[in-house]
């Protein structure tokens, strides 16, 4: 059997970012996103430089505001607000994790819906359960338009998402079934879990454990989407990132499978910008 074909995230998260750029450019307002990052995680001040740079590189507005860890939650809370108000800002996004003495959940709920590009809001996460229109989360997002970009039309396949978390693993099986597969959600009490893997058409790991899906736990010609990222150590003491899945030992069966890094992580910002463009040409109507 052939090898799996590679899901290239690098090269259509760079598609999508440039169509996003030429229809910026055509309208007749600047987007901006806002992004609130507290305190001094260094992953997220990776995360949300990124962000920034990519968000001015497709010509719209970058709103940086960080606050130190010790930050009380009535100054987030009235800078949430403050966000909210303003007619510039389209797109409001507060960098996770917060500290221990903020309730994460009152932030994000503070947050307009129709300014909530991340998708977590629950007006938005019960948008997509209840099948009508609002903003999704960026990572299952761009899990799906990977999958629809290699499948095609996905009506009909068995999917099994491995992690059932509030950001990528429920909403990727909430925009799964939207697309008339038929879903199983797989978590750390599911019974059996390398068979239930072998059922799926469609295979999403979204779990945080290093290359935890073995090859022979895949269905021969199935579509692998790696959402993990994990760091491991490498040889001469440095690390690496893998993904939740056996990447050698799964392209050996798959048909098709995103590679971690360049697979689902870039899709990530992708469907961030794209998120805040149609938050704003939204906002635009009224
Ligand atoms: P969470 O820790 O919130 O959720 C992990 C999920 O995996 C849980 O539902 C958990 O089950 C399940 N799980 C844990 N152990 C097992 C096991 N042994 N067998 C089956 N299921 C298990 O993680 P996230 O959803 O936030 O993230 C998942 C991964 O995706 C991480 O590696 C993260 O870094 C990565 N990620 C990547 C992004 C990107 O841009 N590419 C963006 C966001 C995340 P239970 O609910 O029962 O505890």
């Amino acid at each position: 059997m052939s090898e799996a074909r590679i899901i290239d995230g690098k090269a259509y998260a760079a598609a999508i970012i440039g169509e996003i750029a030429a229809e910026v450019a055509g309208l007749k307002f600047q987007p901006g996103l806002a992004v609130v990052l507290v305190g001094h995680d260094p992953a997220s001040q990776v995360y949300v430089r990124n962000k920034a740079k990519q968000t001015v590189a497709v010509g719209m507005k970058s709103v940086e505001h960080r606050l130190g860890a010790e930050v009380l939650q009535d100054e987030l809370l009235a800078l949430v607000a403050a966000l909210n108000a303003d007619a510039g800002i389209h797109g409001i996004l507060v960098q996770l994790p917060l500290p221990a003495q903020i309730d994460s959940a009152a932030v994000l709920d503070a947050i307009d819906p129709a300014k909530d590009v991340d998708g977590f809001h629950v007006v938005n996460a019960g948008r997509l359960a209840a099948g009508l229109p609002g903003l999704v989360p960026c990572t299952p997002l761009g899990c799906l338009l990977l999958l629809k970009a290699a499948l095609g039309d996905l009506s009909g396949l068995e999917a099994v998402v491995v992690g059932r978390s509030n950001i990528v693993g429920k909403p990727v099986a909430q925009l799964l079934l939207r697309e008339n597969c038929t879903v199983t959600m797989a978590h750390s009490r599911t019974r059996n879990l390398p068979e239930v893997c072998r059922r799926a058409d469609i295979l999403v790991a979204a779990v945080g454990k290093a290359e935890m899906i073995r090859g022979n736990w895949i269905k021969p010609g199935a579509a692998v989407i790696d959402v993990g990222i994990n760091r491991v150590p490498a040889e001469n003491g440095k690390t690496r990132l893998v993904g939740d899945v056996a990447f050698e030992e799964a392209k050996a069966v798959a048909g098709w499978i995103t590679p971690v890094p360049g697979g689902v992580g870039p899709m990530t910002i992708a469907c961030l910008l794209r998120n805040t463009l149609e938050a704003a040409k939204k906002a635009a109507l009224f």
